[in-house]
């Protein structure tokens, strides 16, 4: 029996060298492939049509830290009840609430990396009735738009990528060569962060731009040991690190206040997580004497929703799936598309805004900051220069039926033509989104605004 189980064993160690080196060589040919892709591309944009003046050399360092699921209301600074990222709140620097282009991975990381509203960048998913499950209608970023990595390219810059969640690689196929092919297994926070910090320090004497994506936030949660019961023992319920109770039918009783309890404290006890492994990278950048030299952003691609709206959604909203209430991608309500957009440089004012910001804000910043000058359109502003009553869009949803919401002065239109669905809300009287205001006029006004907008063109020829 004994040694029966030690040839079984060696047997499953064979096995999974076997798999660890088919895996290695599958990633190695895709990056070669996804370099060609990319230097192909290069070679397609003309640079002349872009007037990027960069006269003034730009030399500053761009990390874009991108946190996966990130809802705004979890941060502690904005006074959540636990104290689940110490860290974030005392990085000195510009800290704004951004709505997020869309309320998913795909449409969302393009937007961050055009600058542009998912209509303008074209990385979407299509069709009437939506299901993420189905990767065919998925189309890609637009020929003529350029990414940053394409920019950073341009202007003589080291670039890297590297993403938790495959999702978010997805759009940029061709437009980036990414540092690894994402796993299957999701590599956490302190693996990338360490694989960053290692390209940085053999990076040699040129600027760098970094893009990395986290995906502890996305289920299946796994925090290491020491943060997996840091607000709190999280009870082991089945499904505990990915979703349960997705029907509305299911959301009663016990049992789910139970599980819903312990996985919003399995969330927070990840985001502790990511909180701490950016602490670790940030003082690294210290320690190597690169804080004044780098432009540190952190933010996220959309939030996560923990049944605020199952009720209106499961009564008003169609899902393919029949789930609502839960994860992301299937509604514009704030939990899904209010995401923390920080700047950190010791150039950059040490301050909290009060106005509403975009992510596709993100890129224009950047080149504001490195005084860039260009020829580019971009639908986002620079954020320090952004007026509070500008409109601000969500949309290109993941499942059901086409959602978006328009947010101006303080409202916000919630819209679906499908669902025949067109709410108004007063954000300041009713920032839970619980009463739409029934003013067929006032709805009216805003559909307008936010048609206008949709139709809105920019035109730059930036190919050969
Ligand atoms: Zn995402």
């Amino acid at each position: 029996m004994k040694q029966f189980r030690e040839h079984i064993n060696t047997k499953i160690k064979e096995h999974e060298l076997i798999c660890k080196l088919a895996r290695h060589a599958y990633s190695e040919y895709n990056i070669k492939k996804d370099r060609n892709d990319f230097f192909s591309r290069i070679k397609q944009i003309n640079a002349d049509q872009l007037f990027l003046d960069i006269s003034n050399n730009p030399n500053m360092n761009v990390v874009i830290l991108t946190i996966d699921c990130l809802r705004d209301s979890q941060l502690s600074y904005n006074q959540y009840y636990r104290d689940t990222t110490p860290f974030i709140d005392s990085i000195k620097g510009s800290k704004f609430k951004a709505i997020t282009s869309a309320c998913w991975t795909y449409p969302s990381v393009a937007s961050i990396l055009t600058g542009l509203y998912p209509h303008n960048h074209g990385a979407i998913l299509t069709g009437k009735l939506k299901n993420v499950e189905n990767p065919l209608k998925l189309t890609k970023i637009k020929n003529d738009k350029l990414t940053l990595f394409e920019l950073f390219y341009i202007l003589g810059y080291r670039i890297y990528f590297r993403t938790a969640i495959d999702v978010a690689f997805y759009p940029l196929k061709g437009r980036v060569i990414p540092s690894k092919i994402p796993d299957i297994h999701h590599n956490n926070a302190e693996d990338l962060l360490d694989d960053l910090k290692r390209w940085i320090s053999k990076r040699g004497n040129k600027p760098f731009f970094a893009y990395v994506q986290l995906g502890d936030l996305h289920e299946p949660l796994n925090p290491p040991a020491g943060f997996r019961d840091f607000f709190g023992e999280v009870k082991n319920c089945p499904n505990i690190n990915s979703w349960d109770f997705k029907r509305r039918e299911e959301q009663i009783g016990g049992r789910f206040q139970e599980y819903k309890e312990n996985r919003i404290t399995l969330y927070d006890n990840a985001l502790k997580y990511v909180d701490y492994s950016i602490e670790g990278f940030y003082s690294f950048l210290k320690n190597s004497g690169l804080i004044d030299s780098t432009i540190l952003i952190i933010t996220a691609d959309h939030g996560e929703e923990f049944w605020e709206h199952a009720r209106l959604e499961a009564k008003n909203f169609y899902d393919p799936r029949g789930f609502c209430g839960v994860g992301h991608g299937h509604n514009v309500f704030n939990e899904l598309i209010e995401v923390p957009l920080i700047l950190s440089n010791p150039k950059l004012p040490n301050k909290k805004y009060d106005k509403l910001v975009s992510t596709t804000d993100i890129s224009p910043t950047i080149l504001d900051l490195l005084e860039v000058k260009h020829k580019l359109s971009f639908d986002g502003v620079n954020v320090f220069k952004s007026s509070e009553k500008r409109a601000l869009i969500n949309e290109a949803t993941g499942y059901g039926y086409e959602k978006k919401a328009l947010y101006i002065g303080g409202f916000k239109l919630i819209y679906s033509k499908h669902d025949e669905i067109a709410w108004v809300f007063d954000l300041k009287k009713d920032p839970e989104e619980k009463n739409p205001i029934t003013d067929d006029e006032l709805v009216r006004i805003f559909i307008n605004k936010l048609n206008k907008m949709l139709t809105a063109k920019e035109a730059l020829k930036v190919l050969r």
